[in-house]
């Protein structure tokens, strides 16, 4: 029996965490579980899971009658309540900066990590994986993406390889002209062809800054050099990543797309479990299609890459100026190319700065949401 404490358990990556959990109740056991604002869904997974520890972002009506099921502590950093003592395994599934306060304590409290939120990675990943090898701490992917990479390594970190080709949809504009990209607002962004996901990254799937996150993750999960990332175009979402082995040979990870596949594996890891979707069925399936991604179109993608090879707090800055934006954008306050340019903004004035420890990722993270709060509003 495995237990988990789950970090973000009311969004889209905690919510389908908790389906593989009720599917599997003699291997994985809920202990703790840490929400935001959604207080309802929070309240019925207390009453189902009945975990030991549940925190919760605020206060609301009827936290007594959870009380009698679980310790309760509030707050907005109260998730760390959460990372408890007996957990086996701590899947972040938190959005945004915030992830990296969850991730830096399970790794200084010794615990073993599912991740999903890679905005800790893309923001502080020199720091986090340094700490991590240090605690002796093993993190694992949970990004379909990153899954796919591991599982096309044989679950092995350390495996040599030539390149990782990361794939991607292309996101809900990725057949929009730059003139159309001007006026494209959030309802838009939040159509997209192939997966079901939090806002927060649906947007950044439209504006291709996930893709550049996706490439600072595996720069840090799998120890590659820039130069052997690689991105193509893949619209059927089938492909998950590709990893090149020097002998010439590619190995893709596939099947339909789903989250639920990479979280159960995340968990269940080594083992397989049972199928979480269909077989995929080829003749139906017809044709795989790649293509180049279109920089001029989606110019965030290299922006943010750039900041990645920059390294020091330069992604942080990247990262905190993207959330903030990515809100603003959401709430209609700023078009879908302001993303784009607030983020460059922010990289231009960006003096620079070493990451040392959390709170030199903060300052860099501080710096990029006063830069867009002033030029943008909030
Ligand atoms: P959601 O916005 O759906 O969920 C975010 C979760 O974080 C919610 O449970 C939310 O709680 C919780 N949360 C936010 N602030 C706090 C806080 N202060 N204390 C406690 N909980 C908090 O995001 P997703 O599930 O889509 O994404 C999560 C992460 O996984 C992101 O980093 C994303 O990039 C990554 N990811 C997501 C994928 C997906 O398919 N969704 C795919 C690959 C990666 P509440 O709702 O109660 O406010």
């Amino acid at each position: 029996m495995k237990k988990i404490a789950l970090i973000g358990s009311t969004g889209s990556i905690g919510v389908q965490t908790l389906s593989v959990c009720r599917r599997y109740p003699d291997k994985f056991k809920i202990v703790s579980l840490a929400a935001g604002k959604n207080t309802a869904l929070f309240s019925e997974q207390v009453k189902e899971f009945c975990p030991k520890v549940a925190t919760v972002a605020q206060q609301f009506d009827g936290m007594d009658e959870l009380k009698k099921i679980s310790e309760i502590s509030v707050g907005e950093t109260a998730f760390t309540d959460a990372i408890v003592k007996d957990a086996d395994l701590i899947v972040i599934a938190l959005v945004g900066f915030t992830g990296i306060i969850a991730v830096l304590d399970a790794i200084n409290k010794g615990k073993d990590i599912a991740l999903a939120n890679k905005e800790s990675l893309v923001a502080g990943g020199e720091l986090v994986i340094r700490k991590a090898r240090e605690k002796g701490v093993k993190i694992v992917p949970i990004d379909s993406e990153h899954s796919a990479i591991w599982q096309a390594l044989s679950f092995d970190f350390d495996r040599p390889f030539k390149k990782i080709i990361l794939t991607a949809s292309g996101g809900a504009f990725r057949d929009k002209t730059a003139e159309e990209l001007k006026t494209a607002t959030a309802a838009d962004a939040l159509k997209h062809p192939n997966w079901a996901m939090g806002a927060k990254i649906t947007v950044d799937c439209a504006t291709l800054v996930n893709k550049a996150f996706e490439v600072i993750e595996a720069r840090w999960l799998y120890g590659a050099p820039f130069d052997k990332i690689d991105v193509i175009i893949h619209r059927e979402s089938i492909i998950h990543s590709i990893v090149e082995y020097p002998d010439g040979s590619f190995i893709a990870q596939m099947s339909y797309p789903t989250m639920e596949l990479p979280i159960q594996l995340a968990l269940s890891y080594p083992e397989r479990l049972s199928p979480v979707v269909e077989s995929l069925n080829f003749s139906k399936i017809g044709k795989l299609t790649f293509s180049e991604l279109d920089n001029n179109r989606f110019p965030a993608f290299g922006e943010v890459v750039s900041a990645g090879r920059k390294g020091g707090a330069y992604p942080a800055v990247a990262n905190g100026a993207n959330d903030a934006l990515n809100r603003l954008f959401l709430k209609g306050r700023i078009g879908f190319t302001d993303i784009y340019a607030g983020i460059a903004g922010a990289l231009s004035a960006y003096g620079g700065g070493a990451v040392e420890d959390y709170e030199s990722l903060k300052a860099a993270n501080d710096f990029a949401a006063r830069f867009v709060k002033e030029k943008y509003g909030e």
